[in-house]
């Protein structure tokens, strides 16, 4: 049995636009999905920068349309990867914010915060959003949160796990496990369908979110969860059929008015927004209108479109992923008939044309609603986090067995891609190999043996992702003019996280070396992560900074509302002297001024002010009750608004 960890474990679904978390239930023995503090049980992956604060979640997702390019989604699209990729160079064209190369062609995210240009990597961005999910269960807990269970989609390759984990590492979690969201999906089902898991069940989990799209075939037997085969796309999910219904409506725009929206961010943006709404209607209804006041250069912008229409847009879509249905079939070898449940997972896995299509690939077959599309992910991740976590109690004792998405290998003469483990193998796992290299005359003079470690499916290995490298500098041998065949052990392991670990031994006799991966393309440093962690902490202290600020300004706001009324309405000004009185209208003015103006103020100036109001009525009122002892009755309005203080 794995690790046990002490504490409370969450478990996160980190969605490409939407995450979710939740906790094991002690009571009532159930996985309880939490909401946050807007009252959603799911929160856009959304981190937004303004010139005072930071916002995430819907608070960041909601200024979007007047902040596009501070505003910042999809990172999970970045996470991993290379700015080079021609992935991240197709999505830098659809962004409405800024990513440039960073140091070793990590893609950076450039944005304006407080008036100052800041930089992020993707890993930092994610750790918001999982700081964010963390303080959503500590609010509902009450209690600190430490561990955590992060999913990710099950094609992620080895840099997009570590790079999540690292992630998880800045907003200071302690990830116990990275789980496959298919198979947390899985685990989810299984557990709903507790009863019949004895015998044994293929299922097949359809999960088609907003960003990603996943497809796994599992076998349960007697509570063991073993995924079969995995296949997928890492850029094919809902916001490509907003795209696409975004375009459509930008033409229906240039051939009307004559004018490119396009052309305008803001305005772009606005109109995404429109069409996810209509994409969600035309899943009940058959279709839907599109109203955007002054969209563009004054002009309000009304449009409909039809599920039709829609259906027929997005068809190559719809039909590329029923491609890879069969593809992951095919890869499990199992027959169509063979798939005892077919699982919706994802918030497009509503659409109806593609639950239709899915039926009818397994031949008409019912498919599985059972489990709420948008929390199942999540739901599989608390499971394994109950599991893994020493307090939770009677957690159902299931055993998790996971494979890996994408084969490893290192690239051969010819370079050629040799594979030391195929795809779809069990994992956690652990291969030997001893292969043959040959030296070359390196640039510092030395003569070297150089082992490139890839991921991928492709027979040429530099088609593959490189992973990282080994360079052995080897002694030459006098008087030899051809190069030298060195042999060199090779050892893979893959952890149950899904994340490779390598270890290469030059064996040539009398030169044994063991070395340690180098090298590891994008990957961040310990130090890099010990900055972020730090960096993590002043802008968390900066946001609470702000909400301390927010209230300060609110509170003396209320104030001067309540001693406006006082002073007027309620005659208590006539009843001051006139130092007073014009003591108390200048801080008044003063206050006014300061809630008018572009608050730019410390906090502290604010908090002064209200303490010095509140002074010069607790004193007046001294010297008016001295006078007016028979009016008391005036003075408890007074009194109650002498309340409102600044805590
Ligand atoms: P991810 O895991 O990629 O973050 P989710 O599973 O949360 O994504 O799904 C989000 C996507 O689902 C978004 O693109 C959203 O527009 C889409 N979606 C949500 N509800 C519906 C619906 N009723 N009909 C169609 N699409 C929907
Ligand atoms: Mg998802």
């Amino acid at each position: 049995m794995e690790e046990k960890y002490e504490g409370v474990a969450i478990g996160i679904d980190l969605g490409t636009t939407y995450s979710c978390v939740g906790v094991w239930h002690e009571q009532n023995d159930r996985v309880e999905i939490i909401h946050n503090d807007q009252g959603n049980r799911t929160t856009p992956s959304c981190v937004a920068f303004t010139n005072s604060q930071r916002l995430i979640g819907d608070a960041a997702k909601n200024q979007a349309a007047t902040n596009p390019s501070n505003t910042i989604f999809d990172t999970k699209r970045l996470i991993g990867r290379k700015y080079s990729d021609s992935i991240v160079q197709k999505d830098c064209l659809l962004w409405p914010f800024k990513v440039i190369a960073g140091t070793n062609d990590k893609p950076t995210i450039v944005v304006n915060y407080k008036g100052e240009e800041k930089r992020f990597v993707a890993e930092e961005i994610s750790s918001v959003i999982l700081s964010k999910m963390r303080e959503i269960a500590e609010a509902f807990l009450q209690t600190p949160v430490k561990n955590a269970v992060i999913s990710v989609p099950a094609y992620f390759n080895d840099s997009q796990r570590r790079a999540t984990k690292d992630a998880g590492a800045i907003a200071g979690l302690n990830v116990m496990q990275i789980i496959n969201e298919p198979t947390a999906a899985a685990l989810a089902y299984g557990l709903q369908k507790r009863a019949n898991c004895v015998d044994k069940r293929n299922i097949f989990i359809f999960d088609l979110g907003g960003g990603t799209f996943d497809v796994s075939i599992l076998t349960v037997k007697n509570n063991v969860f073993e995924v079969k085969a995995t296949a997928g796309d890492t850029h094919l999910g809902g916001q490509d059929f907003d795209n696409i219904m975004v375009d459509h409506f930008v033409k229906e725009f240039r051939n009307k008015y004559k004018e490119d929206i396009s052309e305008n961010s803001k305005a772009l943006r606005r109109l995404r927004t429109a069409c996810e709404k209509a994409k969600r209607t035309l899943s009940y209804d058959t279709d839907a209108t599109i109203e955007l006041d002054a969209i563009y250069k004054g002009i309000d912008f009304c449009s409909s479109i039809t599920r039709a229409k829609f259906e027929e847009m997005n068809m190559n879509l719809f039909e590329k992923c029923m491609n890879t249905v069969n593809i992951c079939l095919a890869d499990a070898k199992m027959d169509k008939n063979s798939v005892d449940d077919v699982v919706l997972v994802g918030g497009s896995s509503r659409i109806p044309k593609v639950r239709q299509l899915l039926q009818e690939v397994f031949k008409g077959k019912e498919l599985c609603k059972s489990i709420n599309p948008d929390e199942a992910v999540a739901y599989g991740a608390v499971v394994q986090a109950a599991l893994l976590s020493e307090g939770s109690k009677n957690v159902p004792n299931l055993v998790l067995r996971d494979v890996t998405p994408l084969s490893f290998g290192v690239s051969e003469l010819g370079n050629l891609m040799s594979v030391m483990i195929p795809r779809n193998t069990s994992i956690p796992v652990t291969v030997e190999k001893t292969k043959t290299y040959y030296e070359c005359y390196d640039y510092y003079n030395k003569y070297s043996v150089t082992v490139k470690v890839y991921q991928g499916e492709r027979i040429t290995a530099y088609d593959n992702k490189l992973l990282g490298l080994f360079n052995f500098s080897v002694p030459p041998i006098k008087g030899q003019l051809t190069p030298r065949g060195h042999l060199i052990h090779l050892s893979f392991s893959i952890d149950v996280d899904g994340i490779l670990n390598v270890s290469a031994k030059e064996e040539t006799s009398g030169y044994k070396k063991g070395i340690a991966m180098t090298n590891q393309y994008c990957r961040l440093s310990t130090q890099e992560i010990a900055r972020m962690i730090q960096e993590a902490e002043i802008f968390k202290a900066q946001d609470m900074e702000f909400k301390k600020k927010v209230t300060a300004i609110n509170a003396l706001d209320d104030y001067l509302h309540n001693a406006r009324k006082l002073m007027k309405d309620d005659g208590v000004g006539s009843k001051l002297t006139p130092v007073d009185k014009e003591k108390i209208n200048s801080a008044m003015i003063k206050g006014e001024s300061l809630i008018d103006g572009n608050q730019q103020e410390d906090m502290s100036v604010f908090v002064d002010l209200l303490k010095e109001l509140e002074s010069i009525f607790e004193s007046s009122k001294n010297k008016i009750n001295k006078g007016y002892s028979d009016e008391e009755s005036d003075w408890v309005l007074v009194d109650d608004f002498l309340v409102i203080s600044f805590d």
